[in-house]
């Protein structure tokens, strides 16, 4: 029988050499150099740790911890073990764990030391029977015990269509959603990024990837590591981004993906420069849209033209623009529907749109996740009638078939790469004394793509103060959600329906970040 285990596929990709060079890490005191037979063998010893608990099948393995590559092997080992992995964001604060906790009732929780105090107390009153904890700099009693683990691992036989991941996104009514991504989800994907990307195998020459992104979501968790290890490619592995060193490295890698702010960030480095480059074969862009500013500049001062590409957490990669040739790239759009994924726009009453029409995007293909954890009506919901999922994206489809995403139909703000949806912060805001009611918006912001920005109206007689409420967001939700900036207003507009017009919130503070 065959085994559609994910980690399977993955090893197999190993190269034949497993003394060679697999990770090297770039930002640790001194540089740690992990081989293929390292990744094998630490992957084994946790995948047999896992085995040890004598976890039901599917459980649940949730991890809130700092990017390090013994992370990524906690996720590898995750997959070989035959469970469940669910990546929790590490600025995610007490509120936000003790929903994903309960909603997801993991079997294990991983986290950082220094939050075991308050997350383990979480767990265990939700009933998590394990809690261990794991730092970047490999201490923690997940690798304590697992030190004392068989180094071999036969990955346990799934079918393509068991779980491998939980990936939350936050819910338009601040709920979060559980999208469940299958075996095969992930397999199929990666295997076409393979070739649509062309990926270079060790034997023709092989690839070299930077990963400076964070793991805890898609384009870092699933497209950059998936790329590198289905290649038997070495990874240049930054914990953290930091523009200079990554482009310091630049002239050792080949392959390079990065949020349109990474792009920015590097543009501000007089070290980037066409020789600094000339090793490069291919710079990736997603998560949010890439202004054609930094494209442009990007070209005139590297020579590379980015690939923009789009996705989501429920699907993972949907549309690309192509590889070759490289003139075909073209920025504002995402390029095409990716070879086996269907992309098609309709109206509000899900009729077809002409061609170049703006519309909902929606998508259907073997990449398309199961559902939403627990939420079977949600899900029918995001479903046609002919099972296309409705990404909540609204963009165009031109003649040749590139795709243009024009705006987010649920008004998500996205800073930095990261999901803002407006309704769970406007939700926090109104519940601070003297407040009336809020609403949330994005910007544009030079940095972070979008900056987040709350239009407050205050009760009346009340003085509202808006450090003081950007002070007492902070310890309530992750950083990247907090306001920049606060607006107190009399009142907010409105349309005959009694809906917020957030467009004309959006005109009215377009300019707030721009340089003076
Ligand atoms: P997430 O589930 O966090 O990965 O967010 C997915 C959303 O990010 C998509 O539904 C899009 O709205 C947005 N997105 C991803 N890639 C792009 C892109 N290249 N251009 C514009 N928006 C994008």
């Amino acid at each position: 029988m065959t085994n559609d285990n994910l980690f399977a596929t993955l090893r197999a990709a190993f190269p034949a050499d497993l003394d060679a060079v697999a990770v090297e890490t770039a930002d640790t005191p001194q540089p740690l150099h992990y081989t293929w037979r390292d990744l094998d063998r630490g992957t084994a010893m946790l995948a047999n740790l896992l085995a040890s608990l004598e976890l039901p099948p599917g459980s649940r393995i949730a991890a809130q911890v700092d990017k390090s590559v013994e992370a990524m092997m906690l996720y590898l080992a995750v997959l070989r073990a035959g469970h469940v992995y669910l990546p929790l964001n590490t600025a995610y604060q007490a509120g936000e764990i003790e929903y994903f906790v309960g909603n997801a009732e993991p079997a294990v929780v991983v986290c950082a030391k220094r939050n075991f105090g308050w997350v383990g107390k979480i767990a265990f009153n939700a009933g998590v029977q394990h809690v261990f904890t794991l730092d970047d700099d490999r201490s923690g009693t997940l690798l304590d015990r697992a030190a004392f683990h068989a180094d071999v691992h036969e990955p346990a036989p799934v079918q393509g269509d068991d779980l491998a991941v939980i990936v939350y996104t936050s819910g338009t009514t601040g709920r979060s959603k559980g999208a469940m991504l299958t075996h095969e989800n992930l397999r199929s994907n990666a295997l076409v990024l393979k070739d649509y990307w062309a990926w270079r195998t060790p034997a023709d020459g092989g690839d070299v990837l930077i990963h400076a992104l964070p793991i805890f979501h898609v384009h870092g968790l699933f497209v950059a590591i998936h790329g590198a290890l289905l290649n038997g490619s070495k990874t240049i592995w930054f914990a953290r981004f930091d523009p200079a060193a990554v482009v310091a490295r630049l002239p050792e890698a080949t392959v390079f993906m990065g949020v349109p702010t990474l792009y920015v960030r590097m543009l501000g480095e007089a070290a980037l420069t066409r020789e600094q480059c000339a090793h490069m074969r291919l710079f990736v862009s997603g998560s949010a849209p890439l202004l054609i500013e930094t494209f442009d500049a990007w070209r005139e001062r590297t020579g590379h033209t980015i690939l923009e590409r789009y996705g989501m957490s429920e699907t993972v990669m949907l549309t690309s623009n192509p590889y070759r040739p490289e003139s075909a790239r073209r920025g504002g759009t995402v390029g095409f529907a990716l070879p086996g994924v269907g992309v098609r726009i309709r109206d509000d009453r899900g009729q077809p749109v002409a061609t170049g029409e703006v519309g909902h995007i929606q998508v259907k293909g073997p990449n398309v996740f199961k559902g939403y954890w627990r939420m079977p009506e949600k899900t029918a919901d995001e479903f046609t009638d002919d099972l296309w999922f409705k990404t909540g994206d609204v963009g165009k489809v031109d003649a040749e078939g590139y795709v243009t995403i024009v705006g987010r139909s649920k008004d998500l703000v996205i800073t930095g790469g990261y999901n803002v949806y407006p309704a769970e912060v406007e939700a926090l805001i109104n519940e601070l004394p003297g407040v009336a009611e809020s609403a949330v918006i994005g910007v544009p912001h030079p940095d972070f793509g979008e900056g987040v920005v709350a239009v407050v109206v205050p009760r009346s007689g009340a003085a509202l103060e808006p450090q003081a409420i950007v002070a007492t967001l902070k310890t309530r939700i992750a950083g990247y959600k907090v306001p920049k900036h606060v607006v107190v207003v009399p009142e907010l507009p409105r349309n005959q329906m009694g809906k917020v017009q957030k467009n004309l919130l959006r005109d009215a503070h377009r300019a707030l970040f721009e340089p003076a």
